[in-house]
């Protein structure tokens, strides 16, 4: 059933809708590449464990996130648009993938180690640990050769070459290919509120996909530029300034990006002008996206078919991809 085309594995958690860092991180790259490669977009509502007092959030988000990714042009016929709990295979996978790992080598993962240190003083439930697993079998599963994600995604892919790696070597074949991350053009793009935070569904920082025109504007006049800048005659910082991060990442007129960027570094504009024309622009590139969206969010029923389809051949990719491995390595009865 999986075909000669190599193939993608990617996904994203129903926490949210997405936003502008999953786009220029992962969400261009997946619409650029799924000609090329058979897709499996995965919805992980697996790997939720932080939000289990929210469940409505994340049935909510499931349909949210098959809709934006409608949005972006990402195509239901061609890839399949997986929901992860309707192929149970993903919990079987990562429990006997559990058995190739080390405890230590999970505590050592840098991302885990980030996220579990921003719970804060929130209990880390086993779940949470144990999600990098689950998505070392998100990968496996369908054989992926590339997983397209942004920057914070590339120790969880470490860790499945490892796996795929070791499993191989007992299988005495290559069962996996050994997958590759591929990152998009912004590794990991910053919040409006500051040059620390990544942008994130979770951190109340994002602007999102399906944002009115009126939001934008209030989010992009608020954002957080040079705190040492007082007034617009104060010579300002360009690097690490999330507004020209944002500028050169989807201000296309490249000449009045350079323009705003000298005239701020020598304090002849205001923050209001610059603000304005990133308004311009980031309202520009969302534009079509919002039209497009809208069709969908209109009619959740055939969202909901698209998952449904998608879901029942990884289903099928599934089931085979097990009984490789149990044949493999002799595992059950
Ligand atoms: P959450 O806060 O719930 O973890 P998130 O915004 O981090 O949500 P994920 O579902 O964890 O979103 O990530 C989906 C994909 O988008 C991953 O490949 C991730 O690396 C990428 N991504 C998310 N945020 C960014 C960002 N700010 N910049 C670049 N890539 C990003
Ligand atoms: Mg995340």
């Amino acid at each position: 059933m999986v075909s000669e085309q190599k193939r993608i594995l990617t996904g994203i958690r129903p926490t949210g809708p997405l936003h502008l860092g999953h786009y220029v991180g992962a969400l261009e790259n997946w619409v650029k590449l799924q000609k090329e490669y058979e897709c499996f977009f995965l919805i992980a509502n697996y790997q939720v464990a932080d939000y289990v007092d929210q469940l409505d959030v994340i049935n909510e988000s499931i349909i949210e996130v098959a809709t934006d990714w409608l949005a972006v042009g990402l195509d239901p016929e061609s890839s399949h648009f997986t929901v992860e709990s309707l192929v149970p295979e993903h919990a079987e996978l990562s429990m006997w993938l559990s058995w190739f790992i080390q405890l230590g080598r999970l505590q050592r993962n840098p991302t885990l180690k980030s996220e579990i240190d921003a719970l804060g003083n929130k209990p880390v439930s086993l779940a949470f640990f144990n999600y990098p697993i689950l998505q070392v079998a998100n990968i496996l599963m369908p054989k992926a050769h590339l997983v397209p994600v942004g920057e914070d995604q590339l120790p969880h892919i470490e860790m499945t070459r490892e796996i795929a790696r070791k499993i191989n070597k007992l299988a005495g074949h290559e069962l996996f290919p050994i997958p590759k991350g591929l990152v998009g053009r912004v590794p990991r793009l910053v919040g409006i509120n500051g040059p620390d935070a990544k942008m994130s569904k979770s951190a109340d920082n994002a602007i999102y996909l399906k944002d009115d025109e009126e939001t934008v504007k209030k989010k992009i006049m608020k954002m957080y530029t040079d705190p040492s800048r007082i007034h617009a005659t104060d010579p300002g910082k360009v690097e690490g300034n999330p507004v020209f991060i944002y500028h050169d990442a989807f201000n296309t007129n490249t000449d009045e990006v350079k323009d705003l960027k000298e005239r701020y570094t020598n304090g002849t504009v205001g923050d209001v002008e610059v603000k304005t024309k990133l308004f311009d622009a980031i309202n520009a590139f969302l534009l079509p996206i919002r039209d497009e969206r809208n069709k969908y969010a209109q009619n959740k029923k055939i969202v909901k078919e698209f998952l449904q389809q998608g879901s029942s051949h990884s289903s099928q990719v599934a089931k085979e991809t097990m009984q490789e491995l149990k044949s493999a390595l002799n595992l059950g009865y």
